[in-house]
């Protein structure tokens, strides 16, 4: 028997405007938070949205909603991780997420692109803002991070 996993994700407002290409991508390759799941299990995203702004303005309906859908994770981007600095109410959309929605929450998605790790590494904000307890699924394998740095003059070319 196949089974299916159903999520939503929600995405940092900042890029509210993302087409959301290195999600799905690792999504359809089993990359970053992703390479848990078999191949062969397919993978629905039920729900798609950006947080409405700080402090999460759609975050008391979008997950609740994406439940009604099916959802049975959310996954809160790595746009989350990524931008500078890191959104400093992760915990309160997990915590939220968890107790109120009653869906557990993962934090990253797609594998961290090797020009976001060279900039927060430069920065130091990462490890100044504990963003170690999250980076786990989405960083440690180099070839990854090549592989969604659209930086890369190589970049999907192969
Ligand atoms: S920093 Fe956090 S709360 Fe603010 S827009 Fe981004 S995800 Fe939403």
């Amino acid at each position: 028997m196949i089974l299916m996993v159903k999520i939503g994700v929600m995405i940092c407002d900042r890029n509210r405007t993302c087409t959301g290409n290195k999600c799905f991508k690792s999504i359809l390759e089993r990359d970053g938070a992703f390479a848990k799941y078999p191949k062969d299990e397919p993978i629905e995203v039920v729900g798609w949205m950006a947080c409405g702004g700080c402090p999460g303005e759609r975050l008391e309906y979008a997950p609740a909603d994406m439940k009604k859908y099916g959802a049975e994770e959310i996954y809160l981007a790595s746009c989350y991780l990524a931008g500078y600095p890191i959104c400093p109410y992760i915990e309160d959309h997990k915590n939220y997420i968890e107790t109120v929605v009653g869906l557990p929450v993962k934090v990253g998605t797609h594998p961290m692109p090797a020009n976001y790790l060279k900039a927060h590494t430069k920065i130091g904000d990462w490890k100044r803002d504990g963003a170690d307890r999250w980076l786990g699924p989405v960083t440690g394998d180099k070839g990854d991070a090549d592989k969604y740095d659209s930086t890369n003059p190589n970049f999907l070319k192969k």
